[in-house]
């Protein structure tokens, strides 16, 4: 084993990069996670100077260390670009409450202008809270993960922007391409892996800069940045074939170290024949005039079905959910098995 830092051969090396293996130091690993990000945004040229963009900030790991970055790479490479944080207000207590507290402060600290858009004032009063309250502990990501998107456009369009950069990590990508394959949903399999989603069918296109960034250097860079983040899990019972499906990740990394990377990389390449790509044809919901294929949108079916006291979770094709929160316990364990 090498004594000093296999990037720069000089300091004393404090930690093993995840992704690579490599024993590094800490000015290394930061150079190198943020490089990585940087190139990923100019090699997609994601970003044009002058670019309003709202970040979709919760208060985790992911959008923290996203912002953080962002922000940095902005003023180190002169990007131009115009960053505002935005946020859901789920209205689920004890847990967005909390985490918007985390958000306000963030806000501060990178000197970004913050706008938090709520459920309750966008889909008459209904709360999480509510919802859980008249479906169940049982179906609520489904309602959450409709609700979320549409909120997060139109809290972008008040703002008259039209690009939300989102904290989707390299395992939340690698998690999706499965869950997509083992379901045998190859529209969605076809399009879960590129950085840029909805420039063509929707008002607001959205992006993923951290989609090569592994969750436990995500995980490692804002520790020893010291950065203010919320690590409590949703008190509402996350998606069970997502837990499944990281399950199923983390065990195969176990005896394959570029198991997400080995799975991206074969997402981004599929070539999936003509016919299983159905055309998406973009309208608008006639209730809401959200956009819509259909008469009425998610958001709207999902609603009359809880103004009518029963639940329509046969809408099926919801919007992702969130990944299970990494745990204040999970993170203690992955920065022990990391560090040295
Ligand atoms: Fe919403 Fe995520 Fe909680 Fe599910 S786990 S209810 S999607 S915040
Ligand atoms: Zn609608």
């Amino acid at each position: 084993m090498s004594s000093s830092c296999e990037l720069c051969h000089e300091r004393k090396p404090s930690l093993r990069r995840p992704k690579t293996l490599q024993k590094i130091c800490k000015p290394c690993f930061f150079d190198v996670f943020e490089t990585e990000i940087h190139n990923t945004i100019i090699a997609t040229k994601l970003f044009y100077r002058g670019e309003k963009v709202a970040i979709g900030a919760s208060g985790g790991k992911d959008s923290t260390v996203l912002a953080h970055v962002l922000k940095t790479l902005n003023e180190r490479y002169d990007y131009g670009v115009d960053f505002h944080l935005l946020s859901i207000d789920e209205g689920i207590t004890g847990y967005r409450d909390d985490s918007l507290e985390t958000v306000k402060r963030n806000k501060d600290q990178y000197s970004m202008p913050l706008e938090i858009v709520s459920y309750k004032s966008l889909y008459n009063g209904w709360s999480m809270d509510s919802i859980v309250d008249q479906i169940g502990n049982k179906n609520n990501c489904t309602y959450c993960g409709v609700f979320r998107r549409q909120a997060l456009d139109r809290g972008a369009i008040q703002l008259g922007i039209r690009h939300i950069v989102t904290g989707h990590n390299a395992d939340d990508m690698a998690e999706t391409i499965m869950m997509n394959l083992l379901r045998g949903d190859t529209a969605r399999l076809d399009r879960c892996t590129d950085i840029v989603t909805g420039s063509d069918s929707s008002d607001v296109k959205r992006s993923k800069p951290l989609k090569y960034a592994y969750e436990k250097e995500i995980v490692l860079y804002a520790h020893y940045k010291g950065l203010d983040y919320f690590s409590t899990e949703c008190i509402y019972s996350p998606d069970a074939f997502r837990g499944t499906a990281r399950a199923m990740i983390k065990n195969l990394e176990t005896v394959r170290p570029s198991s997400i990377i080995d799975i991206i990389h074969s997402g981004e390449t599929f070539k999936l024949s003509r016919k299983a790509r159905p055309g998406r044809a973009a309208g608008r919901c006639q209730r809401c005039g959200y956009i819509s294929s259909n008469k009425l949108c998610k958001a709207c079916v999902l609603l009359e079905g809880l103004e009518r006291g029963r639940p329509k979770i046969e809408v099926g094709e919801a919007g992702a959910p969130d990944a299970p929160p990494v745990t204040a316990a999970g993170v203690h364990r992955q920065l022990e098995r990391l560090t040295f």
